[in-house]
This record gives C-alpha cells, structure tokens and sequence, in this order.
C-alpha cells in the first residue's frame, strides 16, 4: 500500500505526485478517467489525425510556474512559441497584437505606445516579484514589496471605470481586455484587471508557448518522472471514500470542494464543512473545436501568427459581452478566446488542414451550443471563415460539468475567481491547502493560486504534506536529480 496516495491526475495532482514521489515516497495516483491528464488531454477530433486540445491549449505558466521552473518543464517538452503571442481583431481590417518583444508591441500601437509601456514594462521588469504575489495565497508578506505596490496600482486602475484614463485610441485598450477577460468575471473588475496584467506580463517574458503534440505532453513529462521514482498511475478508478485510501499516510485530493464532501463525509468538522457547502463556483465556457480546411482568413494578416486570438471587438463590446455572462445571459456576440496550436504544431492536422481551438463564456449550467454565435463572431473578422470550416464539434457547459466533476456547471476555475474567491479558496486561512483531517490536503484549482496549468496547488499542497507528515521538505526535481 503507498504512503501517498494521490486522487486526480489533472496537473496539480501529478506534480503533487512528482513532489512526493521524488521525495522517495510510495505514491499511487488514483484516476477516475480512463486517460491521464485532467485539463491537459490532448484526443482526436471528429477525424483521424486532427489532434486538438480537449480543455487547456496555451500555456503562459509553463515558463514560468515555480513548480515547472524546477521540474525543467522546458526541456522536457518542446514548447513552441508563435510569432505573435496574443492578438485582437479591431474593425477595418486593423489588430492589436503582442509580441515577446515589448518595444514591438508598444511601437504597432501607436499614440498609445507609450502608455502601454508605461503599464506594463514596470510588471515585466520584476515580474518574479508579480509572480511571487500571484502564485501564493494572496495573504501573506510579498517577497517583492515593490513589484507588488506596481501590481497592486495597476490592477486598482485596469480594474476601475477609469480603465481607460491614460489610453487615447482602442487599440491598446482591447489588446489588454482580451486578456483580462479570461478570468471570465466582470469588466472591468479587479480579479480580471489582475489575472489580464499577468498574463500580458508573461506574454513579454516566456511567451504564452504551445506544446507539440497538444498540453497531454505535459502531463506524459510528468508521468514519466513519476514513474521512474517508484511511482503507480492507475487511471479508471474513481474514489469515492477517503476510507478506500487508508493506510496512506498522506492524501492529496485533485478535486474540488464537492468532490472532498463526498469522500470525506461526517468526518469533517461542522465549520469546514459548510465552508466547502457554500464554496461558489462561477460561469462556465462552451467549447467549440474546429477542423479547417485552411487558415483562418484574418482580415488583419498579423493574426494568421498569432498562438492565441481574442474575438470579441473593442474594450466596450469585450465588457459587454462578458457584463452579460455575469448577469446570467448569453451574448449574441460573444467574446471568443481562439487557440491556432497547427500554426506552430503542423502535425496537428493532415497536410493542408488546420485545427482551431475556441471557447466563449456562457452562464454556468448552461445547455445552448454557442457554435454559430462563435463562427459568426469570427467571420466578422475573418470574412469567408465559414468557408474553410470543414466540420466542428461543440461541447457546451454542462458538457464539461459532465467531463470533469472539477468543473461544475462548466466553470473550468473550478471556483469563482473575484477577490474573494481568489482570497477564500477554499478557506481563509494561510495553509488553505490543509483540510482539518491530519493527512488530508486539498491540491486542484480550487485552492490558491487556482485555475491554469500550473502545477503550482500541487506543489504547495506537497510542500505541506512532506512537512507535516515526513518531516521533509521540497525535495530538487530537475532532470539531473
Ligand atoms: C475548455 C478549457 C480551456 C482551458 N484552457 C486553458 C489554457 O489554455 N491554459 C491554461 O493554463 N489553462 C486552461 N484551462 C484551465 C486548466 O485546464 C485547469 O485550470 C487545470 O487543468 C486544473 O488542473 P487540476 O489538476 O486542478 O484539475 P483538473 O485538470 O480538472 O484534473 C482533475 C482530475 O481529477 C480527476 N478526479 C476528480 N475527482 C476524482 C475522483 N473522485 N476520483 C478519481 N479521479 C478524480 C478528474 O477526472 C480529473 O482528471 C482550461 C480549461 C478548460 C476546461
């Protein structure tokens, strides 16, 4: 029997798992999916040799996540880096794009170049300190006090109506909205302002990379270190009850608060226990994945390098479409988060054909397939986008609720991300990653730092769990370890 058991094989219950097994651990990752990898599965789409993305696509983190910078993520996987890293369409054929490069950037946006730069070059410039505020529990002394006051600034004034105060034109405008609009929240508001500025960030640093042969690849890098320190996959196995997992010593849960209820009923105190009852969880995403018979037809050329295109019009029509997801609607003209992974990864698709990957938010639960409100959306800046549409298949809401228990009613975050949700996740408490049950720690997306492939809720839940129960701590995780 292992001393560690592991329910999850999303990312943060494998680098849970590769936290702990390096340690020199016994480590059993229990699955319930007959494929390993939570949000980072990679399947056939609709026809053989088109290999797209079945949730996360992109990877901002990868470069950057303490927990990958140790595990040498990079030179593990081949990450590739388009062109562009992010891109929006604005009407007249114009885009707002971000390269790696921040002068580039700032001098394609015109009068607003500089102000852009004046924004973002001060995150860029310490972005270790921003990432050290963005990838612990909130509520604790930053190792950086001052790229945290920088953050901090920012984030109050890309947060607030005055969101627009130092911007003349919209293209800078709607090139930093599509970012922060995938925290699906409000616009503006600060839990968006604060996820859009580091992920523009990252965009100047690392770069927002793809993984050839689709995100699953992270997840094999990591099985592999797994196994080759002693450690057990066993996938199609659902638990159910923390009992099935005893005599483990320790327990780390990939799951989100309803799935830890369930496992650990009446043995959780009362206090805990109605803090999970009562944890929200936010809108949700329909996905729509395309086979293409060709490149998307961008009006403005600089999209066809972008790895990641945001849909959606100006900073005002982004705001309103999201406003709308947030009052429980669905927008006619949705904002549309679109990957083009074959750009940088042919072998995505056969010769010719490309793969688009593509997501809009909807309320959570939903039902409605977004799949023609998406395609016209993108052929209002794409003209003839339909015609190299070969065939498409949508998973809504309430699909992925279906696909995955961590993501209920389709709220990939598996938990809201406002402040709040961001401070209280699942508890307030320093060590939210702790549950009242000795052993037992809790280490998805539904703890800090949250969503996004990370690593990072699984490293911080190891770190604990090797303290408390081994005496031991971090241990190296490189190749040359
Ligand atoms: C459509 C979509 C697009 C996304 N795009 C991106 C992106 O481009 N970039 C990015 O960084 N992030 C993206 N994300 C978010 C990212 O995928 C998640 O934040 C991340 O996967 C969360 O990791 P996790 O390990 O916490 O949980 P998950 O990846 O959700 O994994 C949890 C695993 O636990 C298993 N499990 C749950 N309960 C049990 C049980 N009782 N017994 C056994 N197994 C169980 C589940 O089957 C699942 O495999 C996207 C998500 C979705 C859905």
């Amino acid at each position: 029997m292992a001393e560690v058991a592991v329910v999850g094989s999303g990312p943060n219950g494998l680098a849970a798992a590769v936290v702990m097994a390096r340690a020199g651990l016994a480590v059993r990752v229990y699955e319930a999916a007959e494929t390993i990898g939570g949000g980072t599965r990679t399947a056939e789409l609709l026809e053989p040799g088109h290999v797209y993305d079945v949730c996360s696509a992109v990877h901002p983190m990868a470069l950057a996540s303490r927990f990958f910078r140790e595990f040498e993520l990079e030179r593990r996987v081949a990450l590739r880096l388009p062109e562009v890293q992010y891109g929006t369409p604005l009407d007249g054929g114009r885009a707002a794009l971000a390269y790696r490069s921040l002068e580039r950037t700032a001098s394609e946006l015109g009068a607003d170049g500089a102000a852009f730069t004046r924004l973002m070059g001060p995150l860029v410039e310490r972005l270790g300190g921003v990432l050290d505020v963005t990838q612990n529990q909130l509520l604790r002394m930053p190792a950086d006090p001052v790229a945290a006051l920088r953050l901090g600034l920012a984030t109050l004034e890309q947060g607030s109506p005055w969101w627009n105060r130092r911007f003349a034109g919209d293209a800078a405008p709607a090139l930093l909205t599509g970012v922060a609009a995938h925290a699906v929240a409000p616009l503006p508001s600060l839990a968006a302002a604060g996820a859009g500025l580091l992920l523009g960030g990252l965009a100047h640093a690392g770069g927002w990379p793809i993984p050839v042969g689709g995100s699953v690849a992270i997840a094999e890098a990591m099985v592999r270190d797994i196994e080759a320190h002693g450690g057990v996959i066993e996938t199609g196995v659902q638990i159910d009850a923390l009992q099935e997992l005893r005599p483990a010593k320790a327990i780390l849960l990939d799951v989100a608060p309803p799935g830890l209820l369930r496992m650990a009923g009446a043995a959780l105190p009362d206090r805990y226990r109605r803090s999970l009852e009562t944890f929200r969880f936010g809108n949700a995403a329909c996905k729509v994945d395309f086979i293409l018979s060709g490149p998307v037809p961008w009006a403005a050329p600089g999209l066809a390098a972008a790895g990641t295109v945001h849909v959606g019009g100006t900073r005002a029509a982004m705001a309103e479409a999201e406003n709308l997801v947030a009052a429980g609607r669905h927008p006619k003209k949705p904002y549309v988060l679109v990957a083009q992974p074959s750009i940088v990864d042919p072998g995505r698709a056969p010769v010719g054909r490309h793969i688009l990957w593509s997501y809009c938010h909807v309320p959570k639960g939903s039902t409605t397939d977004m799949a023609e409100a998406v395609m016209s959306r993108i052929e209002e800046f794409a003209p003839g986008f339909r015609d190299v549409v070969v065939g498409w298949k949508t998973t809504t809401a309430a699909g992925l609720a279906g696909y995955n228990a961590n993501y209920l009613g389709g709220d990939f975050s598996a938990g809201v991300m406002d402040i709040r949700g961001l401070v209280q996740r699942p508890v307030l408490s320093p060590v939210p990653w702790r549950t009242p049950l000795p052993g037992v720690y809790l280490c998805s997306s539904s703890t800090p730092p949250g969503p996004g492939v990370t690593g990072m809720p699984g490293y911080h839940a190891a770190k604990y769990a090797l303290k408390d129960m081994f005496g031991l701590q971090v241990p190296g995780l490189g190749l040359g370890r």
